[in-house]
C-alpha cells in the first residue's frame, strides 16, 4: 500500500456539505468562510510515548488527537469546521490505520468537522498533527486575556479523571474504573459549552496541562491574580475511590488531559451559568475569584496552602 492508496482508503471521506469547495485530492483544500464570522486556527501534535502510551488503541489515538484540537476551538468559543491531518508512520499497518481513522472520524463527525487534507510521511516514530479551523461571530472569540477583577472563576465537569486514567493505563490497569480510563482515551471537548460562553465568559482556557498551570496562563494573559478554594474543585467519586481524597485532589490540581474549560465570568452571570449547566447537563463549579495584582493563591478551607508541581512542560528537564 503506497501513500496515495493509504490516503484514498483511510482519509478520503467526502466533505462537500461542510462549506468545502474542494477537499482531499488537490494541492490544497478550498473552504468557504461565512460572512460575519472570524476564523480560529489551532494545531496540536501528539507523539507516541510522549502524549500517549504506545499500546493505546489506535481508535483512541485517532479520537484523542481530534478531540484535543476541538478543545482548543471550544476554549475560544468557536464552532469547529474543518481539519487537516499530518501523520508520520513507521509502517503502513492496515488494521491500525483502519482503527485510527475510525476513531478520528468518530470525533470529527460528532462535532461536525470535515477532514479536508493532510500529509502522509514515513518516519521512525508515530507523530500526528491535526489542525482544526473553526469560526466564531466576528470579534467575539473568547481569549485568555479578558479576566477582570471581581470575576468568578469556574471549571466545567470534574478534574483529574484523565490523569488518573493515564496513570492506571501506565501501570497496566486496563480494567480499572471505566470512567477514569475513558476520560483519558476519549476526552470530551466542551464545544457546546464554549460556544454558549461567547458573551458570557470574560476569559477561558482549556485544561490540558493541569488546572494550576493552565489557570496560571490565563492569569498571566489577563494580568490578574486569583484566589481559589481547592476544596471546591470538583472531583469524581471514581477518582476519590481509586486514589483517596488527598491524592485525588493533587491529581485534579496538577494532572493534565482533562480538556475541561476553566473560565471567568462577571458574578452577575452566576444564575445564567447555572441554567446553562442544567441545559447542557454539565457541572459548572465556581472555584475562586479574580483579584488585582499577580499570581495564584490557593486556599484550603480558607487557609493558604502551597501546591507543588505546576503541570507538564516539554523541555522542562534540566539541560546540559
Ligand atoms: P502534495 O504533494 O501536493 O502536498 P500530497 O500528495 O501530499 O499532496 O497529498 C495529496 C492529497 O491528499 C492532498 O489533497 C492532501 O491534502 C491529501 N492528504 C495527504 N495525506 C492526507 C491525510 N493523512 N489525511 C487526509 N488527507 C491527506
Ligand atoms: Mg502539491
Amino acid at each position: 500500500m503506497d501513500e496515495f492508496e493509504l490516503i484514498r482508503q483511510f482519509f478520503s471521506h467526502s466533505a462537500l456539505d461542510h462549506n468545502v469547495r474542494l477537499g482531499v485530492g488537490d494541492d490544497g483544500a478550498v473552504l468557504v468562510p461565512e460572512p460575519g464570522r472570524d476564523i480560529i486556527a489551532v494545531v496540536d501534535t501528539v507523539v507516541d510515548s510522549v502524549h500517549f502510551p504506545s499500546d493505546l488503541d489506535a481508535a483512541d489515538i485517532g479520537y484523542r488527537v481530534m478531540a484535543v484540537n476541538l478543545s482548543d476551538i471550544a476554549a475560544m468559543g468557536g464552532r469547529p469546521r474543518w481539519a487537516t491531518l499530518a501523520i508520520t508512520l513507521a509502517s503502513a499497518n492496515a488494521t491500525w490505520l483502519k482503527q485510527f481513522s475510525a476513531g478520528l472520524f468518530a470525533a470529527a463527525e460528532e462535532f461536525g468537522v470535515a477532514l479536508v487534507g493532510g500529509d502522509t510521511t514515513r518516519g521512525q516514530q508515530l507523530v500526528i498533527s491535526v489542525q482544526v479551523l473553526g469560526d466564531v461571530p466576528a470579534k467575539r472569540a473568547i481569549t485568555r486575556g479578558g479576566a477582570r477583577t471581581g470575576d468568578d472563576i469556574y471549571v466545567s465537569g470534574t478534574l483529574g479523571d484523565a490523569a488518573a486514567g493515564l496513570r492506571l493505563l501506565q501501570q497496566g490497569g486496563k480494567d480499572g474504573p471505566a470512567r477514569l480510563l475513558n476520560r483519558f482515551r476519549r476526552p470530551v471537548a466542551r464545544v457546546g459549552l464554549g460556544q454558549a460562553l461567547v458573551g458570557l465568559a470574560t476569559a477561558a482556557i482549556d485544561v490540558s496541562d493541569g488546572l494550576i498551570g493552565d489557570l496560571g496562563k490565563l492569569l498571566e494573559a489577563s494580568a490578574s491574580a486569583a484566589i481559589i478554594e481547592i476544596s471546591n474543585v470538583p472531583l469524581s467519586t471514581e477518582l476519590q475511590a481509586a486514589f483517596g481524597d488527598k491524592q485525588a485532589l493533587q491529581i485534579a490540581l496538577t494532572g493534565g488531559d482533562d480538556y475541561e474549560l476553566c473560565f471567568t465570568a462577571d458574578p452577575c452571570n452566576a444564575e445564567t451559568l447555572q441554567q446553562l449547566a442544567t441545559s447542557q447537563d454539565l457541572l459548572l463549579t465556581k472555584i475562586g475569584v479574580i483579584g488585582s495584582g499577580k499570581g495564584l493563591q490557593c486556599l484550603r478551607e480558607g487557609q493558604p496552602v502551597e501546591i507543588a508541581d505546576p503541570g507538564y512542560r516539554h523541555f522542562s528537564e534540566p539541560t546540559e
